[in-house]
């Protein structure tokens, strides 16, 4: 089972929790084309491997979250609000 860490109420069962959608779309310009809003509205990419989401603690604190975790294995990474960034991957030095 998916266990969630929320920033406020601590670890819950992912049932306490609603997922909201890819936390890296960006919603278009209300002027932009309808091919374009038909694309953001209904296109998704099906990641496997690391995929950064937006979750809803919907039956605890109703905060939103922001989760990073692997499609794979539901192995969570990260967590923090909608306005943090996750921490990247150092880079290899050469
Ligand atoms: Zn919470």
């Amino acid at each position: 089972m998916l266990r969630i860490k929320c920033p406020y109420c601590g670890t819950r069962e992912h049932t306490e929790f609603t997922y909201g959608e890819d936390a890296k779309r960006i919603l278009p310009d209300t002027d932009a084309s309808l091919d374009v809003w038909n694309t953001y509205v209904f296109a998704r990419h099906n990641v496997a491997g690391e995929h950064l989401e937006y979750w809803q603690h919907t039956l605890g604190c109703r905060a939103w979250l922001k989760v990073q975790r692997n499609t794979l294995t539901h192995t969570i990474s990260w967590i923090g609000l909608p306005q943090d960034t996750p921490p990247q991957p150092e880079e290899e030095c050469s």
